[in-house]
C-alpha cells in the first residue's frame, strides 16, 4: 500500500490549468520518477504554490495521495531558474531539455540518472558559457542512458568506418555513408565538422560540456538535423525545437 503522505525531490517539467483555481503539475522526481500532482489554488499568482511550481524549479515536495491525482501539500524551492526568462536561446534549450525528459519517461517510471542529468543540464544551460554544448550533451547522454544510443562513429547501415559519413538518419538511428545514403530515405546532410562536434559532445560529461566551445554555425547546423532525430525517437514534434527554429530564422541563422 502506498503511503498517504510522502516526500519527493522533483523538477517541474510542465504545468497545465485545472479548472478555475488549480494547476496540474508534472514533476520528474528522483524517488518516484515522473508524477503529476495538483497544486491547489496555484492559478492565483499570489498563492505560494504558484511561484514554487514555476517551470524548471528544483523542489522538495510533500505530497498526499489522492483518488485521481496526488495533491501537492508542500513545495519548497531548492533551485530556481528565473534567470532563463532573460535569454530566449537558453530558455528554448531548457524547454527542450524538460520536454525531452517528459516525452521519454512514462508516469511512475523511475529514472534516477535522468533526474540527475536534467539537473546538471539546467544548471549548465542557465549558467555556463556554452549552453548549446550542454544541451546537446544532455540529449546524447539521455538517449544513451535509455538505450537509444545514436550510432555516430560508423555507418549505421553497412558498418563502414570510413570518413564518408554524409547524413544523419532518424529512422536508421545514426549516420549513413555516401554509398548507403539511398537506403535511408530520411537522411539529412551533415558536414564532417558538425559530426565531429556531435561525437565529441557524446563522449563528454554534462558538467564538462559547459566548457566545450563549438562554433555557433556548427551548433546551428547540428540543431537543424538533431531536432528531427529527437522528434523521431519521441514520436512527436518538440514544441520547444520549433520555437528555437523560429528564433534562428528570425536572426537569419
Ligand atoms: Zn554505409
Amino acid at each position: 500500500m502506498r503511503a498517504r503522505i510522502y516526500r519527493a525531490n522533483g523538477i517541474v517539467l510542465r504545468r497545465t490549468n485545472l479548472g478555475e483555481k488549480d494547476r496540474l503539475v508534472t514533476f520528474l522526481t528522483r524517488e518516484r520518477g515522473k508524477l503529476r500532482a495538483v497544486a491547489k489554488g496555484s492559478r492565483n499568482p499570489r498563492s505560494r504554490l504558484a511561484g514554487a511550481t514555476e517551470l524548471f524549479n528544483v523542489v522538495k515536495l510533500l505530497l498526499a495521495a489522492g483518488r485521481t491525482f496526488d495533491i501537492v501539500s508542500q513545495c519548497e524551492v531548492v533551485r530556481g531558474f528565473g534567470s532563463l526568462a532573460e535569454d530566449l536561446d537558453r530558455m528554448a534549450m531548457a524547454s527542450e531539455a524538460v520536454e525531452l525528459a517528459d516525452a521519454l519517461v512514462e508516469e511512475g517510471e523511475t529514472q534516477p540518472p535522468l533526474h540527475a542529468a536534467l539537473l546538471l543540464a539546467l544548471e549548465g544551460i542557465a549558467a555556463s558559457g556554452n549552453p548549446a554544448s550542454v544541451a546537446r550533451c544532455y540529449e546524447l547522454r539521455t538517449l544513451s542512458d535509455l538505450g537509444y544510443t545514436p550510432v555516430l562513429d560508423r555507418c549505421v547501415v553497412c558498418g563502414g568506418r570510413g570518413p564518408g559519413a554524409v547524413a544523419l538518419s532518424p529512422s536508421a538511428g545514426g549516420v549513413v555513408c555516401e554509398r548507403c545514403f539511398g537506403a535511408a530515405s530520411d537522411g539529412m546532410a551533415i558536414s564532417a565538422a558538425a559530426l565531429r562536434a556531435l561525437r565529441s559532445l557524446g563522449r563528454r560529461s554534462i558538467e564538462s560540456a559547459g566548457q566545450h566551445h563549438v562554433a555557433a554555425e556548427i551548433h546551428a547546423e547540428i540543431a537543424r538535423v538533431w531536432a528531427p532525430f529527437l522528434e523521431w525517437r519521441i514520436e512527436r514534434p518538440l514544441r520547444s525545437a520549433q520555437f528555437a527554429r523560429a528564433l534562428s530564422v528570425r536572426r537569419g541563422a
